[in-house]
Formats: structure tokens, C-alpha cells, sequence
């Protein structure tokens, strides 16, 4: 059984309320932040700065990534992408998940994620039959994250039609689907199990009365939808509907703070102001959006509404936070033709930004008394923060942080990774390798 950190010093430190030297921050036994005190000595040396989370993520797309850069014959676009994830993923149960996701969560840990938002619609085998243990494929990634310490909450997906307007789905989206009924016992076979909110697939995958009503499902936890990710399901709402997918949700649902919009990338001036002013947070997979072509969110204008944000790996094609907040700063500094578009910091900012406590269901975000211990250590010997103070080792660390300084990670008060090395790594490699080679 891993050991929480009880009481450990650190030299230097980012708290939520700014940079502080020779700090003691202390845990409870459930992981949480029970105490900070300062003027201690004999501090462990290094950067210490708040863990991110990993708001979005289908860890079983992990065995894909970086597969499917191949252009068909009639070109190449989301839809012929997800064709080809739908058929791979036909020889991937229990057993195989588990060592997928595993081999990801060690990943995510050592590049600075301490927990992960997992966005779970991959129920059923692969002609829809479900498991006799239904909830067989929740627990191979409990299990995953169990055994490796990453801090979790499971988002069971409710994936109920193809399209706007149809009734069932086609064969290749049967793995994903259940009834209301079938997902509200599901929700309760999981009750205890680990940390759980809901999700809907889209606004395209479940009826329009679901969405209406899912906030009473959820009993006060996160709910996560996908939506206006591509031009062509914002223009199936708008025929089905005669509303953008955004506008029709804010008009529709109660959107506030447990909602979590994953993309929101097609977006006008109102639908900006609409999610911000609901106090709704953006989950934003930089990486994956542009390896899928979905196009850029506006967010200078959104972090001028004041709108809240997160970070997901979604399609894991990278697994590593630094990466998502500089193509983040990067698409807008592309489009708009000027730089530090975030803030005067913009690493700094992004980071801060977009550490994730709502999407996880957590009541803190930082390294404060009651939020999660999840705290992430810099090398400060490493050449890529050498020499820098304050909010420059998180804007050298986004721009230009190879390789990585991660050092130690502490995911809920206990060290996963210690200089460089989560001690499941060797083992779980080696199982992810022989799971991918019979896939
Ligand atoms: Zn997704």
C-alpha cells in the first residue's frame, strides 16, 4: 500500500497564493492538503508547482495514436479517422484496456498529469453483447488507475443514436450504447467504486430530453459532453434544430459549473459569452485537434469573458501537458499574428489556468489547504528552467521544456514518480507491449 507524503518541505514552491520558499505542506489520509505552514528547513530541492489534470481522455486510443496518419484515397478528415478507430478497437476487452490505459496513466504521470477525467464509452463487446460483468470494462481502468496512483474520475458515456434524428446506431457503434435504464444502473454498480460523474457522448449521440434532464443524474458530480468539435455536426444541429450545438445547449440544459464542454471549437461572439457567464469549463485537446483537422477555439476572447478552461490528451496522439498549452498559446498566435496571447506569462497563466479540479469533480484547484495533494517537481538543474525566477520556470517549461524537467510527481499525497521513474513502469511496459502485439 502506497504511503501518503504526511508532511514533506519543500524550497521552493507555487502556491495558489504565489511563488513561496521553505514551505511544509501537509496531507490527510484521504489526500487532500490538511495544513501549509512556512519557515520550515531541510526543504527537498527543486521547483515544486500544482499537478494538472487531464480533463479528457479515451484511454484505449492510446494503442492507436500515431497509426492512422495514413490519407485514403478519398482524402482524410475526422469521420474517416473515426471509421478506422471504430475497427480497431474490436479486439480490445478487459484485459487488453487495462494494460492500454496503465501503460497511459504511467505516461501521463511522468510528464506532469496527476490526474485524469476519463471519458469512457467503450462498454460492450464488440458486436454490442454486453459483458456479464457489465461494468468489466469501468473496472480494468479503475484497475489501471489504481496501479498506478494516478488520481481519477470515471465518466461513464451515455451514446444512445448515430445521428441527430436517428433511433439506433450503426454496427460499429453498438460497443458504446446503452439504454437510459442501462446507464443509470451502471452509474450505481460503479457507486464506490472511484470517484464518478456523467457524460454524454454529444449532443448528436443522445436524445434532446437526456440532455435536459442529465443534471439530476449526476448528483452534483462533473457532467462532460463533446460538442461543436466539427463544422459538419454544428451544421446538423442547426438543420435539426435551427441552433448552433452550443447555443441550443445553453438554452436547453442548466449549464453551470459541474458542466464540462469538451472542444466547444466552433463558437461565435455569443456562444463565448453564454459558456463563460455559466461558469462552465472548456476542455480543450489542442493536439488532437489539430491532428484531426477540427479547427482553433477563440480563446483570447473567451479568457477576456473570464471563461474557465482545462486541458485533455483525448486521442493521446500526445501525452503530455506542455505540449497542449503551447499549441494552445501557438494556434492563436498563428492566427492572430501576435504573441503571448494568454497573458503577460503566458506559460505561467496557461498552466494556472488550466489545472482541472471542476472536470475531475474536485472542490480546489492548486496547492492549497483542501485541494487534492498533486504537486509536480522540477528539476532545477535541468537546462531547460535553468536560470529562470518565478513565472518564467512555467513559461520556459510550456515553450521550450525538453527535455522534460519532471522530476517527482504526487499524485493525492503520495510520490508516483521519483526522479524520472514510476516503479510500475518496466512491468507495465512490458505488458502494454505484448497486449499490442496480439491487437
Ligand atoms: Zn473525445
Amino acid at each position: 500500500m502506497a504511503k501518503i507524503a504526511a508532511k514533506t518541505v519543500f524550497k521552493t514552491i507555487l502556491l495558489t497564493s504565489g511563488w513561496a520558499k521553505n514551505i511544509a505542506v501537509e496531507v490527510d489520509d484521504g489526500g487532500i492538503i490538511s495544513n501549509i505552514s512556512v519557515g520550515e528547513t531541510g526543504g527537498i530541492d527543486g521547483i515544486a508547482i500544482p499537478g494538472i489534470a487531464n480533463a479528457h481522455s479515451h484511454a484505449f486510443q492510446r494503442a492507436f495514436a500515431g497509426k492512422t496518419e495514413k490519407r485514403g484515397k478519398d482524402g482524410d478528415d475526422f469521420w474517416a479517422w473515426r471509421k478506422v478507430m471504430y475497427s480497431a478497437l474490436k479486439d480490445v476487452g478487459p484485459e487488453e484496456l487495462r494494460a492500454i490505459a496503465a501503460q497511459l496513466y504511467v505516461e501521463m504521470l511522468k510528464s506532469g498529469y496527476t490526474g485524469v477525467a476519463e471519458f469512457h464509452y467503450l462498454h460492450h463487446q464488440a458486436d454490442g453483447t454486453p459483458y456479464e460483468n457489465r461494468t468489466a470494462m469501468s473496472d480494468a481502468l479503475i484497475t489501471a488507475a489504481t496501479d498506478t496512483g494516478i488520481d481519477f474520475t470515471l465518466l461513464p458515456v451515455l451514446y444512445m443514436r448515430g445521428d441527430f434524428g436517428e433511433a439506433g446506431v450503426d454496427d460499429d457503434q453498438r460497443p458504446f450504447t446503452n439504454s437510459p435504464d442501462d446507464y443509470s444502473a451502471l452509474l450505481q454498480m460503479l457507486q464506490g467504486k472511484c470517484q464518478i460523474g456523467v457524460a454524454l457522448h454529444s449532443l448528436r449521440a443522445v436524445p434532446e430530453e437526456i440532455v435536459r434532464e442529465i443534471n439530476s443524474v449526476s448528483a452534483g458530480g462533473p457532467i462532460h459532453i463533446h460538442i461543436a468539435e466539427q463544422v459538419r455536426e454544428v451544421n446538423h444541429c442547426f438543420e435539426t434544430h435551427g441552433k448552433r450545438p452550443v447555443e441550443w445547449l445553453l438554452e436547453n440544459a442548466d449549464v453551470n459549473a459541474a458542466w464540462n464542454l469538451v472542444h466547444a471549437t466552433h463558437i461565435n461572439a455569443d456562444e463565448v459569452a453564454g459558456i463563460a457567464e455559466s461558469g462552465a469549463t472548456v476542455v480543450l485537446c489542442p493536439t488532437t485537434e489539430a491532428n484531426l483537422g477540427d479547427g482553433i477555439f477563440p480563446l483570447e476572447n473567451f479568457l477576456k469573458a473570464g471563461g474557465r478552461y482545462a486541458i485533455g490528451s483525448d486521442s493521446h496522439v500526445s501525452v503530455d501537458p506542455r505540449e497542449e498549452l503551447r499549441l494552445l498559446e501557438y494556434g492563436q498566435r498563428l492566427t492572430l499574428k501576435r504573441r503571448a496571447i494568454a497573458g503577460e506569462n503566458p506559460g505561467a497563466t496557461l498552466w494556472q489556468g488550466a489545472l482541472g479540479a471542476a472536470a475531475m469533480g474536485d472542490a480546489l484547484d492548486g496547492i492549497q489547504v483542501g485541494a487534492r495533494a498533486n504537486i509536480v517537481v522540477l528539476d532545477e538543474n535541468s537546462p531547460a528552467i535553468a536560470g529562470c525566477k518565478g513565472d518564467e520556470f512555467l513559461d520556459a517549461l510550456v515553450f521550450a521544456g525538453q527535455p522534460s524537467p519532471v522530476r517527482d510527481v504526487m499524485a493525492g499525497g503520495v510520490w508516483r514518480v521519483k526522479d524520472y521513474h514510476h516503479p510500475g513502469e518496466d512491468a507495465i511496459k512490458a505488458a502494454y507491449l505484448s497486449t499490442f502485439n496480439k491487437l
